[in-house]
């Protein structure tokens, strides 16, 4: 069984009926789809120029800044052989597993509990002719079912929010392949503070998920033989990304509660990556 609770259901039927703005037409901007957020610095020249082409210039700003994101995960992937495997665990419209197989060659599995995200990435496949490569799958990343130990790397772009990180880990761990890397970035709540903060709660409720802990990540991994290498706070380097965001036409109104969570410490946008060992 594919959606194995009530909750699964209804995260599979958020992600079904998706066609947001902020991510669709950040897409059509070189046809490479996120759903997750920017980093580094807004190029302030957006903001000047002809108030007429102005928001198809913040637009492909705020995609610039998402897709220098999914870069920053590949990086740290490490060297995957052309004849390798990775795994995109919750791809969504599978951004970051086209731009994977662009890296390395590699082959690419990427698993949704999105049937529309399925059908909308395996057609893209098609049209950039890689479909025999980079393949996608109606799948719950807790239970894939694929091969033992027959991947190089696996790696979660914002999507760990909606699952328990020991049943993640676990499958993970099985998955990879011995001195294989997981790489996740992800928001988190900062444990320093307790439970998460009003602004972090918005956001569990504004995507039907629900943030953990930041340590939480560390212990989890380290008891499913992921041994974290790099840990990297990303929180500055999102912030001009939501300033951005803010004030665009595309805002969804859960700009402030990001904004909130981080200016006050109680978030934290973070990489980590780990060895399998
Ligand atoms: N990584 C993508 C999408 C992030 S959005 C990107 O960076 O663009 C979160 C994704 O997690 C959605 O595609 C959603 O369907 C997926 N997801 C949530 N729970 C899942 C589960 N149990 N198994 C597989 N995918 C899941």
């Amino acid at each position: 069984m594919i959606l194995a609770s009530p909750y699964q259901q209804s995260v599979a039927e958020y992600w079904n009926r998706e066609k947001d703005p902020v991510n669709i037409r950040l897409g059509d901007v070189d046809g490479t789809y996120h759903h997750h957020y920017g980093i580094g610095a807004v190029d302030p020249s957006v903001l000047e120029g002809p108030e007429e082409t102005r928001e198809q210039r913040v637009i492909a700003e705020m995609h610039r800044l998402e897709t220098a994101q999914a870069t920053f995960l590949i990086d740290n992937l490490g060297e995957v052989p052309t004849s390798g495997r990775v795994l995109d665990a919750g791809c969504g419209r599978g951004g970051t597993s086209f731009m994977a197989h662009e890296r390395f060659g590699c082959g690419v599995d990427g698993v949704t509990i999105s049937e529309s995200q399925v059908a909308f990435a395996t057609e893209q496949a098609e049209r950039r002719g890689v479909a025999e490569r980079v393949r996608f799958h109606l799948t719950n990343m807790l239970d894939t079912g694929f091969e033992t130990g027959a991947y190089q790397a696996v790696w979660n772009n914002e999507s760990t929010m909606y699952v328990n990180l020991d049943d993640l880990f676990a499958e993970h761990s099985r998955l990879l392949a011995r001195g294989g890397r997981y790489v996740t970035i992800t928001g988190c709540y900062n444990d320093t503070y307790g439970l998460p903060s009003r602004a972090v709660s918005e956001i569990n409720a504004r995507y039907i998920c629900s943030v953990h802990a930041r340590g939480s990540y560390l212990r989890s991994m380290l008891a499913h033989r992921l041994v974290p290498i790099s840990v990297v706070d990303l929180t500055a380097a999102t912030i001009p990304y939501w300033e951005l965001r803010a004030t665009s036409s595309v805002a969804t109104g859960i700009e402030d509660s990001f904004l909130t969570a981080y200016r006050d410490g109680s978030f934290q946008y973070l990489l980590i990556a780990a060895d399998r060992v």
